[in-house]
């Protein structure tokens, strides 16, 4: 096939591209550069049936050829990335989306949106299935992320019924790897950079808040399985181990053998108390679901992250 991807430099959206191209399939690559960064493609530069082009996708635009397939991966996604830039963030979601759904119809291609375990907001059920509405706050410092990709979602659905348009919606939960920039702020770099350091461990609130983490490979599979099925509702794609945010620090404490302290930071506004994706859905419709251990996916990402202290040294 040849697919169209947004978000193409971001850390997962660079793993989908490694993915796609592993399959067998050409690959043209699009990112504004954001929050995305040149050096998680750069491996690709070279390779036959892959084209990048620098293009923010909320601006009009075509994509010359033949398409088989849009992937819309595009948008800051660290809470840290959508404080700092909201206005990018509704426009990415809404405009970008739009466009890229346009790009769709007008080449017939099918259609994957990566949407957001934030669709929940801070969720009053347990674990999150993907047939519960959500509790968002409209208003709240969160609200350019939930809400622009509660409208990808919306908008998505809309070209489905009205011009029938091959779509999906994946809900990508909390995910780790490789690629993800060190300075992003959200929990595992964060924890990681500062456990390599040495510096203190920041644990936002008690810690008791729970997160469950995917490891990127898993998450890419769960998305490519997505993108080749006939589901047009959302689907839950996540790891179901749960865990305090303590609980992850100590894990990571002990893994990196880091002499570094625990220190407590207040709770940012909004932050859900729990989340925990029900992939019943996703392991019934894909026949997916997550095989790295955390323990495997941790030991791959802290050997990356040294790698870069190593660079920046
Ligand atoms: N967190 C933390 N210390 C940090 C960064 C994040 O305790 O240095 C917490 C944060 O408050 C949240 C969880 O870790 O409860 C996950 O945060 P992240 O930013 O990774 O993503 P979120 O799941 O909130 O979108």
């Amino acid at each position: 096939m040849k697919i169209v991807v947004s978000g193409a430099a971001g850390f997962i959206g660079s793993h989908m591209c490694d993915r796609l191209l592993d399959e067998g399939h050409s690959v043209t690559a699009l990112d504004n550069f954001l929050t995305g960064s040149s050096a998680n493609l750069a491996h690709l530069k070279s390779h036959p049936n892959f084209r990048f082009v620098e293009q923010d996708i909320t601006k009009p635009f075509t994509v010359e050829g033949p398409v088989d397939c849009v992937l819309n991966m595009a948008s800051p996604a660290s809470p840290k990335d959508y404080l700092e830039h909201p206005i990018e963030t509704l426009d990415v979601g809404s405009l970008g989306t739009r466009n890229m759904l346009e790009l769709a119809l007008a080449k017939n291609a099918r259609f994957l949106v990566t949407s957001t375990s934030e669709c929940y907001g801070d969720p009053l059920v347990h674990p999150q299935v993907e047939t519960y509405w959500g509790n968002v706050n409209p208003v709240g410092p969160r609200s350019c992320y939930d809400e622009s990709k509660r409208f990808a979602e919306a908008i998505t659905m809309a070209y489905h019924r009205k011009h029938g348009v091959r779509t999906n919606i994946a809900r990508i939960f909390n995910t780790y790897g490789p690629r993800m920039k060190l300075d992003d702020g959200r929990v595992v770099p964060a924890f990681l950079d500062q456990a390599l350091r040495g510096e203190s461990m920041t644990v936002f609130g008690s810690g008791s808040q729970t997160r469950s983490f995917c490891y990127v490979s898993d998450l890419v599979d769960g998305l490519f399985r997505l993108m080749l099925s006939e589901e047009r509702y959302p689907v839950n794609l996540g790891n179901p181990r749960e865990m305090t945010i303590l609980e992850f620090a100590e894990h990571i404490r002990k893994m990196t053998g880091t002499a570094s302290q625990i220190v407590f930071q207040p709770l940012p506004e909004d932050d859900p108390k729990q989340r925990k994706p029900d992939i019943t859905k996703a392991r019934t419709i894909l026949g997916w679901e997550p095989r790295v251990a955390l323990e495997d996916g941790l030991r791959e990402t802290v050997a990356y992250f040294r790698g870069v202290h190593a660079q920046n040294a």
